[in-house]
């Protein structure tokens, strides 16, 4: 398997924390970057019109916002609070001009998890006529079992696949994340299958270090652990998918070097390893 074209490399703002948007959108174009991912954070106190401006300016592709979700609670007034906030990411994301919102789909402890799935569908069947409004689709990203306690009721890609199925319709699909799938020993046939549905989104990757000191900042660098990433890629790229590798990694370790280096390392990560 060839290397991952460098036309193809998105890196997300959380990537690379330490920076503001735009230094992150100016080194990441300097460095031949071509995409980049929005997390809302980075757009704390800004125009974001303005911002999403000052992306394409510098030559990147707005691949998506990050992020939405968060659906189920254990009230019907939480979750309507919680559609209120999915409905100012779809807003940010028009004025941003990000075609895309992945979710973070949410889970409530002691709630059960088919309880909350089923309010996760209907959380998203709530969106669909804002987002055709807004011009903007959404992305179920499947989370690692490790989170199924508190952030995400959708732990595999069947799951997520499941819902895209009954959801039936062509603003919502997946985003597949390596971190949360690459352990699943039906990851090659759901892949297919979630290509069948129209439905592969987006592509998240990093590495999942041993062990891991940290259930949410201790991802690693692609080559830094155990993902079998060209493996993946080459799954993903079978169904047709031609869209943006995208870097997305939260790493306490990582933020706390030079973030110049950093950049440069994941360049190359990039080139070796996915
Ligand atoms: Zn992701």
């Amino acid at each position: 398997m060839n290397s991952a074209s460098l036309d193809q490399l998105c890196i997300h703002t959380i990537t690379t924390k330490p920076w503001a948007i735009e230094t992150s959108a100016a080194k990441f174009a300097a460095a031949g970057v071509k995409g980049i991912t929005v997390w809302r954070d980075a757009l704390a106190g800004r125009d974001i019109a303005k911002t999403g401006q000052l992306l394409r300016d510098h030559g990147l592709s707005i691949v998506s916002l990050c992020r939405g979700g968060f659906f189920p609670a254990a009230t019907a007034a939480d979750r309507a609070k919680a559609l209120d906030d999915n409905r100012k990411a779809i807003a940010e994301a028009h004025a941003l001009g990000a075609p895309l919102i992945v979710l973070v789909c949410g889970a409530v402890p002691g709630q059960p998890l088919t309880e909350s799935r089923r309010q996760i569908v209907d959380g998203i069947a709530a969106l669909l006529p804002d987002c055709q409004a807004a011009g903007v689709k959404l992305a179920i990203e499947p989370l690692h079992p490790m989170y199924a306690g508190d952030r995400s009721a959708v732990n595999t890609l069947a799951q997520a696949n499941d819902m895209v199925a009954q959801l039936k319709s062509p603003l919502v699909g997946v985003a597949l994340d390596t971190y949360h799938v690459w352990w699943d020993p039906a990851l090659e046939q759901e892949i297919a299958r979630c290509a069948q549905l129209n439905a592969l989104f987006a592509y998240h990757v990093c590495d999942w270090r041993t062990p891991t000191v940290d259930m949410l900042n201790d991802r690693g660098l692609m080559g830094e652990g155990c993902i079998p990433l060209r493996q993946i890629r080459a799954w993903v790229e079978a169904t047709g998918y031609r869209g943006f590798n995208e870097v997305e990694i939260f790493s306490t370790r990582l933020w706390a070097t030079d973030q110049d280096e950093f950049l440069a390392k994941i360049v190359q990560a990039y080139r070796d390893h996915v």
